[in-house]
């Protein structure tokens, strides 16, 4: 992955991810899913079938900055 510049303070960006914890399940790397949330009774948010990419998180050294992005594979 090539380095990155913070767009604010110009400090270098370092690599990492956000990780989605729910209460019972298996940890995972954040993803962007297409379209408005919708709540779930069972689930918190639906997420079946809607198409997602998973979230990339560089993070500032300098003034910690957070910037995200979603690539397609
Ligand atoms: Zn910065």
């Amino acid at each position: 992955m090539e380095a990155r510049s913070c767009p604010r303070c110009n400090g270098r960006m370092e690599t990492g991810f956000i990780v989605d914890e729910g209460d019972y399940s298996a940890k995972r790397v954040a993803r962007w899913y297409a379209g408005p949330p919708e709540e779930s009774m069972w689930t918190g948010l639906k997420t079946w079938g809607r198409r997602f990419v998973e979230v990339q998180t560089f993070r500032c050294e300098r003034c910690a900055l957070l910037e995200s992005y979603a690539p397609e594979k």
